[in-house]
């Protein structure tokens, strides 16, 4: 018998094209990705934007409207919720109230005629990895909401399923617990070695638990990649603003410089940027720059954007002290400096600031 600590034998999900209508209303544009063996995969995006919908495509609980689902190359686009032998984890835990917590977890592997003593062990393994094993014979009206929680993640990773789908499984607790339990699911993914789609609207938690960000808005893709891929390169003015705190200045397109980088006209002139990696040329374009990446003073050498504006406040976050800065046409801008960082300049009065050309993308 395997121990429960031996990784599962993780699965390929390829997402081919799926789509959703429900009549003439779209929740789901046709939708393509691959999910990796072993991958922790989050779908991030707005209330409404599809996640739920992509996520119970992947689980048999809603047929799609069109497109494919193979897993390891095999088609399981109708193959029934029962025969995919999948984890759910959803926020509202539905765990048996007059089952103790040792019956919740076991019951899987008794749907599954697994001998009692397999039973036993594989269970009391489980708890212990969830730090429950004190509570073994409690029932579920006896715990707290955090622990209830990790009851739904046991009986999940207990079955050792190949691929896990949790649809906002923290949204219930408070922040202390969130955070906590974020840590937890990412330390049972890695042990275990499950493939994991993982849906939620809050961005820090997709930064801080996943290999990969799917991010989602108005029944589309905007963005697939790393955290840190969508962080420092967003590729669309939503993502830009979705994930961590973004300076937007829009205006028009107006060529490149002698080095290629791409120029935009705005209110408060023109500066330099690189291309986000989705060169769309319709529509409204801005330039983004994180508000770590921008200094005080004038620029200190090429390859520099430089900026004069209102210095409106300076906010003290503990961390670090945030300038909000105002634009001539009321476009608000943000850096951030060390606490000790003096500013040299007084509220109301004008401000110089520069930041790197390379550090801004021009989506649209
Ligand atoms: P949330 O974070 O609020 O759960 P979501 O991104 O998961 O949002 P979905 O649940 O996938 O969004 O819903 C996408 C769109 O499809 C929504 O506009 C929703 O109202 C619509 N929708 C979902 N289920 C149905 C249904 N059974 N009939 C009609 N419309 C539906």
């Amino acid at each position: 018998t395997p121990s429960a600590a031996t990784a599962s034998p993780a699965a390929k999900i390829r997402i081919d094209g799926l789509s959703k209508k429900y009549g003439t209303f779209t929740a789901l544009e046709p939708t393509t990705l691959d999910v990796q063996r072993g991958e922790f995969l989050t779908l991030l995006g707005p209330s409404g934007s599809g996640k739920t919908t992509l996520l119970q495509m992947v689980s048999g609980l809603t047929p799609a409207t069109s497109g494919r689902l193979s897993i390891d190359g095999e088609n399981w686009t109708d193959r029934p919720v029962h025969e995919r032998g999948m984890g759910l984890v959803f926020q509202h835990y539905a765990l048996f109230p007059h089952m103790t917590v040792e019956e919740n977890v076991a019951f899987p592997l008794k749907m599954r005629n697994q001998p009692a003593d397999q039973i036993r062990t594989a269970v009391a393994e489980t708890l212990e990895k969830v730090q429950l094993d004190k509570f073994a014979h409690r029932f579920p009206r006896e715990l707290s909401g955090g622990q209830q929680q990790r009851v739904a993640l046991a009986r999940c990773f207990v079955f050792r399923p190949e691929i896990i789908l949790m649809d906002e499984p923290l949204g219930a607790l408070d922040k202390a617990l969130r955070e906590t339990m974020q840590l937890e699911i990412r330390r049972l993914h890695r042990e275990f070695g499950t493939t994991l789609i993982y849906v939620t609207h809050d961005q820090e938690e997709a930064l801080v638990m996943s290999d990969r960000i799917c991010v989602m808005n108005h029944a589309k893709v905007e963005q697939l990649g790393t955290p840190s891929q969508i962080y420092s390169d967003p590729e669309t003015i939503f993502a830009a603003t979705f994930i961590g705190h973004s300076n937007l200045l829009e205006g028009t397109l107006a060529g490149t410089d002698d080095h290629g980088n791409t120029l935009i006209r705005t209110a408060a002139g023109t500066f330099a940027g690189l291309m986000g990696a989705r060169d769309a040329d319709a529509g409204t374009h801005a330039l983004i720059v994180r508000p770590e990446r921008v200094s005080l003073g004038a620029a200190t050498g090429p390859g520099m954007n430089e900026l004069r504006a209102t210095l409106r406040d300076v906010v003290y976050i503990g961390s670090d002290n945030r300038l909000l800065l105002d634009l001539p046409d009321g476009t608000e801008f943000t850096l951030r400096l060390d606490p000790g960082a003096a500013i040299g300049t007084e509220i109301g009065q004008e401000i110089t600031v520069h930041w790197p050309i390379a550090a801004g993308r021009v989506v649209s």
